[in-house]
């Protein structure tokens, strides 16, 4: 730390991205939860003939990428914010929604940058425990005071909430503000946006950056009635006015016309997670019910940061987390039929060297 660094941000924890490797012929990567899939073709010859000069700002409004999401889900483009990934928008969500009155309720194993927004803006926070199997009671949020964050499905367990249950939390308290983060929602699990024209106090944040193929377009965006969406655009031209580059719109748009594209390559995957976590519990691991593109696995032969080590050493890139009640974990990517069957042949001959 520099001695210029302000004071405000001295115990700032800052998140930690999944590895990147530079060589990445030397890894099959099942450690970010991106795509193996490129976009669609279809997309990029659409952003190629689309895309507005890059001579010029991109547009702030994002209008016609805007256009589309809302018709993608039938809400009014003015229930919709278009941000450089979902992170952006829940980090807009911290801004705005968050203060001295209202921490941030989140569940002690969730996504990581919770914590790092909530220290970024000053807000503090208070962590829900998930109960013994991991699941999330949303009973165990009534009558706390606070702007509740739930990612559903949750990361890294995989494990979905049905629609009913964010209602219910909904409806508990409609002075409160929810925000389902819905990154993983396209592959089994039920989304919430459907609800967002009955409740003023609900925000859903998807992304571009896993069914879509495009994490490294940076694109997400929020839906929520239009006066949170108002109050989240005051936090966007506050700060950064252009924050979805128009390379990025036009291919995003792209996408959204290819909507079929999507959908098989998230039936691919469904089934390529089905196919593991046979194999994975076949081989004597745990695995947590997965409505994502990832799965959370343990196993009593093999510790979580040994397995993670071990497989990286063979080629195969995990995530294993330090947190206490999750480090016998590792999350993994549902990536191809031909990376999922290398863990598994990996993983068997691994079991097999330790008897
Ligand atoms: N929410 C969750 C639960 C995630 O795991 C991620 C991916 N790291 C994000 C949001 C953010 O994804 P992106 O910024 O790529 O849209």
């Amino acid at each position: 730390m520099s001695r210029f660094f302000s004071k405000k941000y001295s115990g700032l924890e800052p998140y930690v991205p999944g590895e990147q490797p530079s060589d990445m012929s030397r890894y099959i990567k099942l450690n970010t939860n991106e795509s193996p899939f490129p976009p669609s073709p279809k997309a990029l010859a659409y952003a190629a003939q689309n895309t507005r000069p890059q001579n010029l700002y991109s547009d702030p409004e994002s209008a016609l990428l805007t256009k589309a999401l809302a018709d993608t889900y039938g809400v009014k483009p003015r229930m919709v914010l278009a941000t450089n990934g979902s992170d952006e928008i829940l980090n807009f969500a911290f801004m705005a929604f968050c203060d001295e009155d209202n921490p941030a309720l989140f569940a002690d194993i969730t996504y990581g940058f919770y914590p790092v927004f909530a220290g970024l803006n000053a807000v503090p926070y208070e962590l829900i425990p998930l109960r013994e199997d991991f699941s999330l009671c949303v009973d165990d949020y009534f009558g706390k005071k606070g702007t509740v964050f739930i990612a559903n499905p949750n990361a890294p367990t995989g494990m979905p909430l049905p629609v009913s249950e964010i209602r219910r939390l909904l409806e508990a308290d409609r002075n409160r503000i929810v925000v389902v983060d819905e990154a993983y929602v396209d592959f089994g699990t039920e989304s919430s946006v459907g609800l967002v024209k009955e409740f003023d106090n609900l925000l859903v944040c998807q992304t571009f950056s896993k069914s879509r193929s495009f994490a490294g377009g940076r694109l997400g965006y929020g839906i929520a009635c239009e006066a949170l969406i108002a109050d989240l655009n005051t936090i966007k031209y506050s700060t950064n006015p252009y924050n979805v580059n128009s390379m990025t719109s036009a291919l995003g748009i792209g996408i959204l016309t290819d909507g079929e594209y999507t959908r098989a390559n998230c039936r691919t995957i469904m089934e390529n997670r089905e196919f593991t976590v046979r194999g994975l519990e076949a081989l004597g691991f745990r695995v947590l019910p997965s409505g994502a593109n990832f799965i959370f696995a343990s196993s009593d032969r093999i510790e979580g940061g040994e397995y993670y080590r071990s497989l990286k050493d063979r080629g195969i890139l995990v995530r294993h987390f330090d947190k206490e009640r999750i480090s016998n974990w590792c999350r993994i990517t549902i990536g191809t039929k031909e990376s999922m069957q290398a863990l598994l042949d990996t993983t068997r001959t691994l079991l097999e060297e330790k008897r």
